[in-house]
């Protein structure tokens, strides 16, 4: 085989390209946590497309329903025609997630990415309140429309606007202020002292963990303090599971373990199972105001990514999944905690939760150098943080115990080898 030339991404694609820079090589297939590339290379796949991938890659039940409903000629594109499709994936989610949770939402199909249902729900939000603000939190990540921007806590990325982002106030999030002080006392005062100058919100929006923002885990405490402020103030909660959902924590939603119900959910990544774009928004039926068609889209209701989707939630029938997720995420605390003690050099500690971790370092630059340093020795992996301060981890969920042992074996010679 011929070997691409690299040069034709530099030449041909805009100079915002950003992973085909840190991973600078031409891949061509893919399966369960594996990559391989045109060399004939092989690669542990930690990264998961950013989250997208919670399944693997190619899984072969979605893969199988999918060739199947192809060669059937199954409908590919009906905006949000009804099909059959459409009408499994909606049964499934009810039966398989929402009741078991005892969850009461309508789902809505915003359009294909994260930013759609972000947007969606940012949207609602003022629609439902009459209200404009929306509180937010720093280092939160939303994504890169307007209004998903402007919710975004990261200056380097709301820079890419072009203009002042508004009707936002930022706030702290969770641990990030210095210890007895707490952004929620904060809050609490604004929203109670009439004369603050600050307007009552139409919702807060954030991740349970923030997953480009350096893998911060807000405390269970903290959220179910927040949930009560909302509701004392009548203030909408969005969370935003594109990242943390579909298990990537170990539970269906990221939110469960704190025993909250959020007015507004986004999901996207790999609620599609299969890598392919999809996004879901739901909401509490109350919520259900607007006229038909007065938001809509013409990407939402792929069909292909509804055959895999309803395939993907066979996974949730019983917790086999859930406590696979819980015992992988074991594995890779433990053997991190033991990194950082060996390690003292990394100067770090473990953050996150489920198979949403990872070591922040007080090391300028070791993160991003130990990333580069995995991917010359067969692992793919990011950093996160407001400065790629974050070695992330995001294996598959079904990753196997040996293959995850492996990546992590990568990890750690990589560490040795940049400490020297
Ligand atoms: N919200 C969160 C929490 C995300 O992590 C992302 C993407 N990284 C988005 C929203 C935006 O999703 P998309 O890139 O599909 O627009």
């Amino acid at each position: 085989m011929n070997k691409t030339n690299m040069t034709i991404f530099e030449d041909l694609e805009s100079e915002v390209r950003s992973y085909c820079r840190a991973f600078p090589t031409v891949f061509t297939k893919a399966k369960g946590w594996k990559m391989w590339d045109e060399e004939g290379n092989e690669y542990i796949d930690f990264f998961s497309g950013a989250g997208a991938l919670n399944y693997g890659h190619n899984d072969d039940k979605m893969k199988q329903a999918l060739v199947g409903y192809i060669m059937e000629d199954g409908v590919t594109h009906s905006l949000d025609m009804a099909t059959k499709p459409k009408a499994e994936f909606l049964t499934a989610f009810q039966e398989i997630i929402l009741k078991p949770r005892k969850l009461d939402y309508k789902v809505m199909f915003p359009g294909p990415t994260g930013t759609n249902t972000v947007e969606a729900a940012l949207k609602l939000a003022r629609k439902a309140t009459g209200r404009t603000d929306i509180i937010s939190f720093t280092n939160g990540f939303h994504g890169m429309t307007i209004g998903s921007l402007a919710v975004t806590g990261n200056a380097f990325k709301r820079k890419g606007a072009g203009i002042p982002l508004t009707n936002v106030v930022t706030m702290p999030y969770d641990n990030f202020v210095n210890e007895g002080l707490d952004s929620l006392d904060y809050l609490e005062q604004f929203l109670t002292e009439g004369g603050s100058g600050v307007d009552i919100p139409a919702a807060v929006i954030l991740e349970t963990v923030q997953g480009e923002g350096g893998l911060n885990a807000a405390r269970t405490e903290w959220l179910q303090r927040l949930d009560r402020i909302c509701k004392t103030h009548d203030i909408l909660m969005i969370i935003d599971d594109v990242q943390a959902g579909v298990g990537r924590t170990g539970t269906f939603f990221s939110f469960e373990e704190a025993g909250i119900k959020p007015d507004i959910v986004c999901l996207s990544k790999s609620i599609g199972g299969y890598g392919t774009p999809f996004a879901l928004t739901l909401f509490k039926p109350e919520l259900d105001l607007w006229e038909p068609g007065e938001h809509n889209g013409t990407f939402r209701g792929n069909n292909h990514a509804f055959v895999t989707a309803t395939v993907a939630l066979d996974y949730w029938k019983d917790t086999t999944f859930e406590q696979s997720i819980k015992a992988k995420s074991g594995t890779v605390h433990a053997f991190l905690t033991k990194l950082v003690d060996t390690y003292s050099e990394i100067q770090g500690h473990v953050k996150g939760r489920g198979l949403m971790i990872g070591i922040e370092s007080q090391v300028e630059g070791l993160a991003s150098k130990v990333a580069q340093e995995a991917f010359t020795r067969g692992l793919i992996m990011e950093t996160a943080g407001a400065n790629d301060e974050v070695f992330k981890l995001f294996p598959a969920l079904t990753i196997d115990e040996g293959a995850l042992e492996k990546g992590l074996t990568i990890l750690e010679d990589s560490v040795r080898a940049v400490l020297g």
